[in-house]
């Protein structure tokens, strides 16, 4: 099942998106079926959920550890960006005044659906809603010049997700590619993943509560770079479709 979000007429929404329709439901976390289905391209579809944090694991794929020369790390590394990061899978991405190196990082984000503090990683899949595709945008200049990670990854419409939820997705073994203007920049399986999704949800909630809605960005593969105003950047994901945004001033 792709759950979405959108706007129609003016009015915002949950809905269920199957054969290029949008069938509403009553809440995200509700999907009983309420009134009339509309076609897709009536609607814009916004950002999937409504997160209150969005948890992002650095340096998680045995490959990309093996490019940057790093030793795998013994827990996750963690950080936030804000919610107010958030951008609707069509939206454009903005280029900051205060950056000159703005780079793309393809990664698979898990949706929470129920609230989870100290859940064990045998758990988590209960806590789950589903999968999206999430471009964790990253200021590389200012990660190096901060030697931390908030304003680097916090700008506003650094945290493009979408465009659905998929439900019925195994996060074991699926290709996280992205593309920038059509040309394949990156390109690994969730099996090399350090940290599975089940270990990530568990280590987080063990330190914050997770909402419903709250997304996990689960770290990116190797082949990571800058784009520049007028790219169209694309975070594939086999199992759930595309995430494409533009680069803009
Ligand atoms: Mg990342």
């Amino acid at each position: 099942m792709r759950l979405v979000r959108y706007s129609n007429k003016g009015k915002e929404g949950f809905g269920i998106y199957e054969d290029d329709l949008v069938y509403p439901v009553a809440g995200q976390f509700d999907h009983k079926r309420k009134g009339k289905p509309f076609p897709v391209i009536e609607a814009k579809l916004l950002a999937p959920s409504l997160p209150t944090k969005i948890v992002c694991a650095g340096l998680n794929y045995k490959d990309h550890a093996a490019e940057m020369g790093m030793p795998l790390p013994e827990e996750p590394v963690i950080f936030i960006k804000p919610s107010s990061a958030v951008l609707d899978p069509s939206g454009v991405i903005r280029y900051p005044q205060m950056s000159h190196q703005v780079d793309y990082e393809a990664e698979l984000a898990v949706v929470i659906g129920k609230e989870a503090k100290g859940v064990s990683p045998e758990q988590a899949d209960g806590y789950i809603l589903g999968y999206t595709c999430i471009n964790d945008v990253t200021a590389r200049d200012l990660q190096r010049k901060d030697g931390q990670w908030t304003r680097a990854k916090a700008f506003d419409t650094f945290a493009p997700f979408g465009p659905w939820i998929e439900t019925e997705f195994d996060p074991s073994d699926q290709l996280v590619e992205a593309f920038l203007n059509g040309d394949l920049k990156q390109s690994s399986s969730t099996a090399n993943l350090i940290f599975p999704v089940q270990a990530l949800v568990s280590f987080i909630s063990r330190i914050m509560t997770l909402h419903p809605g709250d997304v996990i960005a689960t770290g990116t593969p190797p082949g990571i770079g800058p784009m520049k105003t007028g790219d169209e950047i694309e975070v594939r994901i086999s199992g759930i479709g595309s995430l494409i945004n533009k680069l803009e001033y």
